[in-house]
């Protein structure tokens, strides 16, 4: 089995509970497989699918991913179809030709299929030996995706006797789990539930004051990863998309209420890389198997844990370590509450309520976070540090912070309570800067009475008397901090308060994931392969992630490997993926090699450290600007560099996919062509070359349509067509 495993997956050994849930599929039991997302449940059914004679039958009900995990699977080498609505009548009557000739080993059908009468018929010609049921909480009405279509596959069992069924879900509560027992007639089914804790995720909740700055440091921490931001309105939605894009960003919005192909463009950029960062209400991410999302935000309070849960799942899918921030404010909790107190059935507005509260608890948590999730979740959790939670990393204690409370809420009330925690710290600390002493703030009693507290100490207390409830901010954004009824309270009546803060001990940071070993790769390296394999998906069309995924090229950026036979011990790289792929990937490697000596290693960093860049400008990509800068052609800089024209061609794709700039005026065609190659990118998407260049035809070089596209990606354009 391991020998398969490697030749067909490229992997050396199993994840847990794989090699159990396959022994047991492979011995024709019933199973059910409860996994988090990025356990590796699609290998529980394909491994074994390569194994037994026949066809194994996979239904899913996503059928984007459909299509993505076939195109994946035929990477690998492993014949696979899939038949659903987006096929043309042909297309698919060829499909099932393909699977009657025992053609086909995996084939991905959509629930909906199974209803038509002609459709059962060509089943039963078919040597089926396994069923797969994918998404299994489907098919019941307590998970959080009832889709009705599901009900369709409670046939099969008695359509294919014998046949074993595995039926896999990351919805892990015991309700879903027996209804899909029932209504699926699994047979004294074998159940595997597997930790629903996520390693490679560090989770943190921090108070929302100015969440658009955090927002922005935390995408700069994560330059360039995908990252997907959670609000809780469509308006708000677009509105953080727009301040990301003026700042410079590639972002854009997704909710239900834009139209259906705008959301399926704007899910396909997203995976393509194209767009860095997608601002969503939660409607975004059923579809979405994108392995490298690197940061999930949830800019407002999600409204119940198990929606935080999915939600924050969507990060780090490749195990790789990525980070989940939520910001929490009482203004949001004001107004969750106030959306609850308009629910008119008194039942549900309890289980409302309720969830709400289960939420905050983990807002106001100064335990571990990981610990009440995985609880939440059903799960014991042993250990008392996590690693990988704000709480853990940063441990906290208690303080009596009554006069400080006091003195920051006087200063509020006596500047008008119309500025914002930079401004209130300011008079605080007695900074007499121009816009304190502008406006006469440098002579009230306040000024100056913290003086001693440095100004970040003094920030979180502002932030945790928010959190608390005695400030109201107002306003989004950098907004302005008034007293709330409760603070005024708390003056008058002289309360007392106890508030935590960060212990005052550098936090011991730990390495959140124990199966991989620390080891460095080379940064500069990484960027070169990550060049190529851009150009590689580009020329396929196909995701990058389907080339290699980050995990593999770290791994070669590291072992560096110089043959094929080093080159496929790599993970992830199969029989299939060597032949097809390992030629272009060592010449890098040994150009590179070439280049920068034998011990090349000079800018690593540990695979699993979170805070280095993954992507960024390789000095390298750096070198072919520089030269294209100085009026050099194409095949010029190609030539001088020793490197291939589409190399040179997917640096400068990628400095300006990072946002970089580059004068491409001396590339450019006559404006008469330039305006025409414009208008038919206009008219056919600027995500791939092909269709341009087959409207056009052969009078237009690759060249010619990829400047073109940069300058338009710059955001440079000619305008309307010439003649
Ligand atoms: P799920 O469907 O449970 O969310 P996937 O089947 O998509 O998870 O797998 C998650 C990731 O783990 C994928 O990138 C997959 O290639 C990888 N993976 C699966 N099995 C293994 C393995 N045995 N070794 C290394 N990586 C694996
Ligand atoms: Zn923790």
């Amino acid at each position: 089995m391991l020998e398969q495993l490697k030749a067909y997956f490229g992997f050396d050994r199993f994840l847990p509970l794989q090699e159990e849930i396959i022994a047991k599929v492979l011995d024709k039991r019933d199973t059910l497989v409860l996994m988090p997302t990025g356990g590796g449940k699609s290998l529980c059914y394909q491994l074994p699918a390569l194994r037994l004679k026949g066809l194994t039958l996979v239904v899913s009900p996503l059928i984007a991913l459909m299509k993505d995990q076939v195109d994946g699977l035929r990477a690998n080498g492993v014949p696979a179809g899939l038949l659903n609505s987006t096929l043309a009548q042909e297309e698919a009557s060829l499909v099932q030709d393909q699977a009657r000739q025992d053609k086909i080993k995996i084939l991905y059908v959509a629930p909906e299929r199974l209803a038509l009468p002609g459709f059962q018929r060509f089943l039963q010609s078919l040597d089926v030996s396994l069923i797969a049921i994918d998404e299994a909480h489907c098919i019941s009405e307590w998970g959080h995706d009832f889709r009705p279509d599901y009900r369709n596959l409670k046939g099969l069992r008695k359509d294919f006797p014998g046949v074993p069924v595995i039926a896999l879900t990351a919805t892990a509560t015991k309700a879903v789990r027996e209804d899909i027992v029932n209504q699926l007639g699994l047979a004294e089914p074998e159940i595997f539930i597997s930790s629903f804790n996520r390693p490679n995720l560090t989770y943190t909740i921090q108070p929302k004051t100015e969440p658009l700055g955090s927002l922005l440091h935390l995408l700069e921490k994560h330059q360039g990863g995908s990252a997907i931001i959670y609000r809780f309105s469509r308006k708000l939605t677009e509105e953080t998309a727009l301040e990301l894009t003026e700042r410079g960003f590639s972002a854009l919005p997704y909710h239900a209420g834009l139209e259906r192909d705008l959301r399926r463009e704007t899910q396909e950029k997203f995976i393509r890389d194209q767009v860095q960062i997608v601002v969503a209400t939660i409607a975004f991410g059923m579809g979405i198997d994108k392995p490298d999302v690197r940061l999930v935000v949830h800019y407002d309070l999600p409204k119940t844990v198990e929606g935080y849960y999915q939600e924050t799942g969507r990060a780090g899918r490749d195990g790789l370590p990525s980070d989940c921030v939520l910001f929490y404010s009482y203004g949001d909790r004001s107004k969750q509450e106030y959306f609850i107190s308009q629910i008119e059935d008194d039942e549900e507005r309890d289980k409302a309520h309720t969830k709400l509260d289960q939420i905050l608890a983990l807002c106001d948590l100064q335990t571990c976070r990981r610990a009440y999730l995985m609880e939440y979740l059903g799960e014991s959790w042993p250990k008392t540090d996590c690693g990988g939670c704000d709480i853990c990393l940063l441990p906290r204690e208690e303080f009596d912070a009554t006069e400080i409370a006091q003195k920051i809420l006087s200063a509020a009330i006596r500047t008008g309570e119309r500025f914002g925690v930079n401004y209130l710290v300011d008079v605080l600390r007695g900074a007499a800067n121009k816009a304190v002493r502008a406006r006469g703030h440098h002579e009230l009693p306040v000024f100056g009475i913290s003086k001693g507290i440095n100004a970040d100490e003094l920030k979180e207390m502002v932030r945790s008397l928010v959190t608390n409830g005695l400030l109201a901010q107002r306003g989004s954004g950098y907004p302005t901090l008034a007293v709330s009824a409760q603070g005024r309270k708390f003056l008058n009546n002289r309360e007392k308060l106890t508030l935590t803060r960060p212990k005052q001990a550098a936090p011991v940071l730990q390495a959140t994931s124990g199966s991989d070993r620390e080891t460095a790769y080379d940064t500069r390296l990484f960027d070169e392969l990550a060049a190529l394999r851009l150009e590689i998906a580009t020329d396929r069309e196909v995701p990058a992630y389907q080339i290699f995924g980050n995990k593999s090229l770290q791994q070669m950026a590291f072992h560096m490997p110089r043959n094929e036979a080093a080159f496929s011990r790599i993970s992830g790289v199969g029989d299939a993926k060597l032949r097809d792929l390992s030629e272009r990937f060592l010449k890098v490697i040994n150009e590179y090699m070439q280049a920068n000596g034998q011990s090349a290693a000079v800018e690593q960093v540990p695979v699993n450290a979170p805070k280095k860049r993954i992507r960024g400008i390789s000095m390298s990509i750096r070198e072919t600007v520089d030269l294209i800068s100085q009026n050099r052609s194409l095949d010029e800089v190609a030539e001088q560099r020793g490197i291939s024209e589409t190399t040179i061609r997917s640096h400068l794709e990628r400095f300006v996919q990072e946002g970089g700039k580059i004068d491409l005026d001396h590339l450019m065609p006559s404006d008469v062509r330039r305006s025409r190659i414009e208008a038919a990118f206009k008219e056919m998407g600027e995500a791939r070359l092909t269709p341009v260049r087959d409207s056009l035809g052969d009078d237009y070089t690759w060249e010619e349509l990829a400047v073109v596209r940069l300058a338009l990606r710059q955001g440079q354009s000619l305008g309307e067509p010439v003649g």
